[in-house]
């Protein structure tokens, strides 16, 4: 059997593993080497001649995130940001990048603190609204970056649409960036929507424990592999072994666990909604959301475990939210198996200047929950309780 092949939760627990070739071992070794040795000046067993380079735990994981993906290859890198850093490298002086409105706080800081220094412009749209899409590339653009769901709002982008528009409006000159962190390749798959290239920040789903910091870059294109595996080696953002094998571990129940991150989001979305002190809740699942129809072409098999809710009250209200809640642990970052919460105004999103806070709705009372799969029902517990 193809392993490689396979449908989605094997392909989670076997791509890229095999028992060990030299003793059997099950598990893929943590490859604790910097070099490996030459029998003859330049030979040596490929591509094994440095771990910046390669290193056999990180082929493993690359092998299987490339198959989640659905991808013809994946890079690993040593955090979320650094794959931003390598696909920014693509790029000249000059160039111009479109970039999606509601980002991640550490994209919008990449972007605008660091490559717009180095003489490459930055237009951000909000990429639910098609036609200010389409009248914001030029000539110019190069790299479209988007996220969907997005951080902390949760629209919605139809990947498909913008893929098309993008190569439309730049004759194919321009490559289009999904990072798809927060629907994960469980639920979403932004290549077969016509991306070219996906990004992670494994740090979330799909390292899925709160213990390693990571990123990852997917794709099927030749010559975009080439040249990002090229600053890849030369800018040397790789992870180590033990990362590597830590969220190797991990994506084998990426399957498990997103199954029921989304069945407790909506049960919790569901919750919120009803609930007297909750002004408004976004959840891709819900009706409401001003994009799910978008969201149900797009997504497969669930809406994601984040909602974002605007609770009643300002700052005082929902910092008493956050400060009594037991079961949710008060931090930054999403995605692992336990429940936590955080306010982006002050946290995530303290790197977005308040005015651009402000249009983009990120209020003193938008609380951003990453539902974890503990039992649903403690979790509303915990919740009514704070809220209380
Ligand atoms: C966390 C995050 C990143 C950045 O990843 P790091 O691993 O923290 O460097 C990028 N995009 C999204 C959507 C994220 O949530």
């Amino acid at each position: 059997m193809d392993k490689e092949n396979a449908r989605f939760a094997t392909r989670c627990i076997h791509a890229g593993c095999r028992p060990d070739p030299t003793t059997g071992a099950i598990s893929v070794p943590v490859y604790m080497t910097s070099t490996y040795a030459q029998t003859s000046p330049g030979v040596f067993k490929e591509p094994y001649d440095y771990s910046r380079s390669a290193n056999p735990t990180r082929t493993a994981l690359e092998t299987n995130l490339a198959s989640l993906e659905g991808a013809k290859y994946g890079l690993s890198f040593g955090s979320g940001v650094a794959t931003i850093d390598c696909c920014c490298h693509l790029l000249n002086t000059g160039d111009h990048i479109l970039l999606c409105d509601d980002v991640y706080g550490g994209t919008y800081r990449i972007f605008k603190r660091v490559f717009e220094q180095m003489g490459i412009s930055i237009t951000r749209v909000d990429m639910t609204d098609h036609d200010a899409t389409r009248a914001a590339f030029t000539d110019k653009t190069r790299m479209v970056w988007l996220e969907t769901p997005t951080n902390p709002t949760l629209k919605v982008i139809d990947i498909a649409a913008i893929s098309q528009m993008a190569k439309d409006a730049t004759g194919g000159k321009a490559f289009v960036v999904a990072d798809n962190t927060f629907a994960t390749p469980a639920l979403q798959n932004p290549l077969s929507l016509g991306a070219d290239v996906v990004s992670h920040s494994t740090t979330k789903y799909l390292g899925g424990h709160a213990d390693v910091v990571g990123g990852a870059l997917m794709v099927n294109d030749d010559d975009l592999h080439e040249r990002l595996k090229f600053v890849q080696n030369s800018v040397g953002a790789v992870p180590g072994p033990m990362d590597c094998f830590l969220t190797l571990r991990s994506t084998k129940t990426l399957h498990l666990r997103m199954q029921r991150h989304c069945e407790n989001a909506a049960k919790v979305a569901g919750h919120l909604v009803e609930h007297a002190k909750v002004d408004r809740v976004v959840y891709p699942g819900l009706d409401s959301h001003p994009q799910h129809n978008v969201a149900k072409k797009q997504m497969c098999g669930g809406f994601g475990g984040m909602i974002t809710a605007f609770l009643k009250g300002g700052i005082n209200e929902s910092r008493g939210f956050l400060e009594k809640l037991q079961l949710f642990t008060l931090a930054e970052s999403l995605g692992g198996v336990e429940s936590l919460i955080e306010h982006p105004g002050i946290m995530t999103h303290a790197s977005v200047p308040a005015e651009e806070r402000a249009k983009l709705g990120i209020s003193d009372s938008l609380v951003r929950f990453s539902v974890g799969v503990e039992d649903v029902s403690d979790i509303i517990d915990d919740i009514d309780q704070a809220l209380a």
